[in-house]
């Protein structure tokens, strides 16, 4: 983590303690199997427990976009991953890739240039969908290769990725490939409680409700653009705050 505010450089497990550090309250961790809405109680149900509340905050973050070529799940961790690493000492002088057209596919592209031989950039269309600034500097990166109208269609290796077939017919020999083409968000526990959805992300107002009365969200599965630990911080305030002054309002 680069960039929340506070933290010049930080792993993620590590800012996750400071965070349950300073929670005041108790953290419950139990994974969540069921919402729904009984009456005028909302009721979290996971393996052991039953939670009943009046008003609910859903905050289930996403979860990486999967392409589904060949072997993508067997060399994950193995050579395939979905986030470039803060710490690049290990991709010196390796040969990588990365597939998405977007900024962050862009962002990632630059960052591993840093200290990788050779970066292929794969993506399946023309042209990127990226910043145009972003765009400019990968051009002007001597080892960045530019694949374009290609995508992945099988990974291979024996045990550890060693190259990528493309749905071109081209394989390109690689150590390591980072799928940078977006997340999922984790809706799949809201179908019951019939919170408006854009696109699969949770629609919220400037107070972070839905359109479902009493039902709050933040955080990476709302409408909201930026998908940053600052935004879902604040996102999650104030929600909180609309939940306690939901409640206040039907007494
Ligand atoms: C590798 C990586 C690097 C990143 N780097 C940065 C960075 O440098 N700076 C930055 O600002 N942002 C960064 N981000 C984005 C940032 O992590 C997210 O925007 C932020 O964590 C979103 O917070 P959230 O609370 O919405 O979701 P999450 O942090 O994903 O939290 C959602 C939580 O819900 C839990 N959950 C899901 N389903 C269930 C269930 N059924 N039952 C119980 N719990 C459940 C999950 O386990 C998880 O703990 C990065 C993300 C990744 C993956």
């Amino acid at each position: 983590m680069d960039n929340y505010l506070g933290f010049k450089s930080i792993k993620g497990p590590d800012l996750a303690k400071e965070f349950i550090a300073h929670a005041p309250d108790k953290i419950i961790e139990e994974e969540v199997k069921s919402i729904c809405r009984q009456d005028k109680l909302f009721e979290v149900k996971t393996e052991k427990s039953v939670y009943q509340g009046q008003t609910l905050i859903l905050a289930l973050g996403m979860k990486s976009r999967k392409l589904g070529f060949k072997n993508e799940e067997k060399f994950l961790g193995k050579g395939i991953a979905y986030y470039t690493p803060t710490d690049l000492v290990e991709l010196k002088g390796k040969t990588l890739a990365v597939v998405g057209g977007g900024d962050s596919a862009l962002c990632a592209a630059l960052k591993v240039a840093g200290s990788a031989k050779r970066v292929y950039l794969i993506h399946r269309r023309n042209e990127f969908r990226g910043a145009p600034a972003l765009i400019d500097q990968i051009k002007a990166k001597k080892n960045i290769e530019l694949v374009l109208n290609a995508q992945p269609e099988e990974a291979k290796g024996d045990g550890k990725l060693t190259s990528i077939v493309l749905n071109t017919g081209r394989e390109l020999e690689i150590d390591q490939v980072f799928l940078e083409v977006g997340g999922v968000p984790n809706v799949y526990l809201c179908g019951e409680l019939s919170v408006e959805m854009d696109n699969n992300f949770i629609k919220v107002d400037k107070r972070q409700q839905t359109n479902a009365p009493g039902v709050f969200a933040a955080g990476d599965m709302t409408d909201n653009p930026l998908k940053q630990i600052v935004t879902a911080a604040a996102e999650g305030a104030v929600a909180a705050t609309g939940a306690y002054g939901y409640l206040k309002n039907i007494g």
